[in-house]
Formats: C-alpha cells, sequence, structure tokens
C-alpha cells in the first residue's frame, strides 16, 4: 500500500508527470484500486446559487462583471428553491451537492445568513454540503462549519507564478489564507485547478507540488480544462488535448492517494472514450447539474452520463446517508 506523502519533491513530480501516458496511467490505476473502489464515481451536483456580477477578473470566468459574456446576472436564490433541488439531485444519484456564489470573498451579512440557513437545510437531506463563495474569514468558516458544511471549495488555479497572470484582483497566498481557513475550522478541502490557460508543464507541475505538499492534501481535488467562454481574454485559447487530462489526474491520484480526484469542467468537449481514461488514470468524481450547465459553461446530460456509467460499470458513489439513488 502506498502511504500518504506530504514531502514530494519538484523533481519527483516531474519524474511522474512526464512518464509515457501507458505507464503513468497503469501506475495511477494501480493506486486508485489501492486506495478506492474502482467502479464507483461520486455524483456531486454544482448549483449557481448566485450568477455573474463578479468584482473579480478571473481571466477564464464568464461571471466576471468586466466581461462582455452576455450572462444573466441572478441575485441570491432562496433558500426553498436551493434545498428542493438538492432534493432532487440526491433523488437522481447524488452524494455532494456545492453551492456556488460568484463572489470575491463572503460579508457578513444578510446572505451569509441565508447560505448558513441553506447549508442546514441541504446537510438535513444526508448530502455532503460543500460551498464556494470565495474568500473566507476564520470565524465565516466556523459559522459555516457549525451550520454543517462538509466541504468548501476553494481552487489554486494554476502555479504561484502563473496566477498573477490569469487574476490580478487577490493573490495566491490569500487563496492559501482561506484553505487555512477552512482546515481550522474542521471542514475538508475541496481546492484543485485549470489547465488550458496558456500555462506551461512546470506550471502544472508547481500547482500539484502546491497541493500535495499541504500539511493535509485536500479531501477533494477538482480537474478542471478550460471552458472558453465567449467574452473572456482567454476565449480564444486551443481547446486542451484530452491526455493533458489524463496526466493531470493520473499525477494528482499518484500525489493525493486518499483525496477523490474530481473530473471537472471540460467533460461537454470530451468523449466518453476520453473520459473513460479519465477515469481509468484515478478520476472518481464527476460534477453533475440539473441545468446541463457547470455554473455558466455546458455539462453533459445526465442520461448521457446515466449511459456513460452503465457502459463503463460505473455505479454512483453511495454515501451511508444517501439512499435511493437512481442514476
Ligand atoms: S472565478 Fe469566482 S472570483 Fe473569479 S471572477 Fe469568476 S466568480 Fe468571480
Amino acid at each position: 500500500m502506498d502511504t500518504i506523502r506530504n514531502d514530494w519533491s519538484i523533481q519527483e513530480i516531474k519524474d511522474i508527470y512526464h512518464q509515457p501516458v501507458l505507464e503513468l496511467v497503469y501506475r495511477a490505476a494501480t493506486v486508485h484500486r489501492n486506495w478506492h473502489k474502482p467502479d464507483e464515481v461520486q455524483v456531486c451536483t454544482l448549483l449557481s446559487i448566485k450568477t455573474g456580477g463578479c468584482t473579480e477578473d478571473c481571466a477564464y470566468c464568464g461571471q466576471a462583471a468586466r466581461y462582455h459574456t452576455g450572462i444573466r446576472v441572478k441575485s441570491l436564490m432562496s433558500k426553498e428553491d436551493v434545498v428542493a433541488i438538492a432534493q432532487r439531485a440526491k433523488d437522481a444519484g447524488s452524494s455532494r451537492f456545492c453551492m456556488a456564489a460568484a463572489w470575491r470573498e463572503v460579508r457578513d451579512n444578510r446572505d451569509f445568513e441565508t447560505i448558513l440557513e441553506m447549508v442546514e437545510g441541504v446537510n438535513d437531506l444526508g448530502l455532503e454540503v460543500c460551498c464556494t463563495l470565495g474568500m473566507l474569514t476564520e470565524s465565516q468558516a466556523g459559522r459555516l462549519q457549525e451550520a454543517g458544511l462538509y466541504a468548501y471549495n476553494h481552487n489554486l488555479d494554476s502555479s504561484k507564478e502563473y496566477y498573477k497572470e490569469i487574476i490580478s484582483t487577490r493573490t495566491y497566498d490569500d487563496r492559501l489564507n482561506t484553505l487555512t481557513h477552512v482546515r481550522k475550522a474542521g471542514i475538508t478541502v475541496c481546492s484543485g485547478g485549470i489547465i488550458g490557460l496558456g500555462e506551461s508543464h512546470e506550471d502544472r507541475i508547481q500547482m500539484l507540488h502546491t497541493l500535495a505538499t499541504l500539511p493535509k492534501h485536500p479531501e477533494s481535488v477538482p480537474v478542471n480544462a478550460l471552458a472558453r467562454v465567449q467574452g473572456t481574454p482567454l476565449a480564444d485559447l486551443p481547446k486542451i488535448d484530452s491526455w493533458e487530462m489524463v496526466r493531470m489526474i493520473a499525477t494528482a491520484r499518484i500525489l493525493m492517494p486518499k483525496s477523490m480526484v474530481r473530473l471537472s469542467a471540460g467533460r461537454s468537449e470530451m468523449t466518453t472514450e476520453e473520459q473513460s481514461w479519465c477515469f481509468m488514470a484515478g478520476a472518481n468524481s464527476i460534477f453533475t447539474s440539473e441545468s446541463e450547465e457547470l455554473l455558466v459553461t455546458p455539462n453533459p446530460r445526465l442520461d448521457d452520463d446515466r449511459k456513460m456509467f452503465d457502459l463503463l460499470g460505473l455505479k454512483p458513489m453511495v454515501k451511508e446517508k444517501v439512499e435511493n439513488s437512481t442514476l
């Protein structure tokens, strides 16, 4: 059995990342089978509870107010609507429910009180509740934990060096501070990144190094391919090759054996064959959404995911608290 290590060197990660893809996938699949049931994939529903109008300048994001993306701004949803969607997600096979708000940071106002009520409501359904709300203080993290929050998503996006090229309105250290607050509060961490932003292989290796040398690995590591949104500065970048996703996922799986590795944005541009390589390489979670959108970009239809699961012999991971999965 592989051990959990937090002392990976850059060179070790380079050696893993640059292996021939068949060797890399074989090794990652072996690690995957040592730590997880290879036929189980966690289905996580992602819901945008507040859309667009964000003050930040993340160059990949269709929700940044400064870019003309044509995305309709929507204010914070009601708790009742969110809990109803969470119930339907559970009935359709999700064991985790992630609520996303396009904010720079959480403010201590009425919206935050509503979020806390949403967390309680979704937690009462027996789902793992996750939020992604921007930067968070220690006391806000504590209040979310008390309300029943299971996980907090805050991606590193890229390497510390490349981060400056894609976001200027906050720093990499701001990101890491929020992760520290989340950990201190006893909430599990969901943190990964995006490839296809114009970064180098070195940047990807650096980002994986940062994640894999945190005092505790994130319990969940989303690997996203850039979803190119018209109107954003990165809209015209080329589509990322699926082998690059496979390489990232496999390396993340080897470095962080126990973590859930999430095949996240980009699935709608991947064939079933391409996605199956990602599962073989150790991905064991996907995002779904009722609206067939992942926040503001396309995501596969639930029916297509069901067919893919049947074909590949995969089944949705069932949390002890979740029954009646039908995906
Ligand atoms: S990624 Fe998040 S913080 Fe950045 S612009 Fe989009 S919604 Fe705002």
